[in-house]
């Protein structure tokens, strides 16, 4: 796609560190590093993010992870998999990727967290049904 930069890589019109390619997926390191070895996992097609993609996509894509994490977290056994979906979620670059962040301790520069809230087991079993009703193909 035209203007993405994440596409560019894929051509090869953009530099990039590769970990892991084939046909559908490509790996490579995050500009940002947030810690040492700090990798992305993207689809070859593009799709904007998790909300958009297909399932065939999302288990090509997934289905890759667990072999790039692992050889990602050589130096280390801990590692974060996230993904960003839309800008208030955090996502910047608008071609889906999966970050691996492996993780070195508490001050490795990383800070995650949930608030925690006392749980309503009846607002809970709300929200379950109303979210199941909407789970489509
Ligand atoms: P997100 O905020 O989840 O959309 O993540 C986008 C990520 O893409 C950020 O962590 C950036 O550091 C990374 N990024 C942006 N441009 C490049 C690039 N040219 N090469 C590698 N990583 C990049
Ligand atoms: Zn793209």
């Amino acid at each position: 796609m035209d203007n993405c930069i994440f596409c560019k890589i894929i051509s090869g019109e953009i530099p990039s560190s590769k970990v892991y390619e084939d046909d559908k997926v490509l790996a490579f390191l995050d500009i940002s590093q947030a810690t040492k070895g700090h990798t992305l996992v993207i689809p070859k097609e593009h799709v904007r993010n998790i909300l958009e993609m297909s399932a065939e996509t999302a288990e090509t894509v997934f289905s890759r992870v667990p072999k790039i994490a692992r050889a990602v977290q050589k130096a280390t056994r801990a590692m974060n998999i996230l993904n960003n979906n839309e800008e208030v979620a955090g996502q910047t670059v608008f071609h889906a990727h999966i970050h691996l962040v492996p993780r070195y301790g508490a001050d490795d520069g990383i800070h995650m967290g949930f608030d925690e809230h006392e749980p309503d087991f009846a607002a809970l079993a709300d929200l379950a049904d109303s979210i199941a009703k909407e789970v489509t193909e």
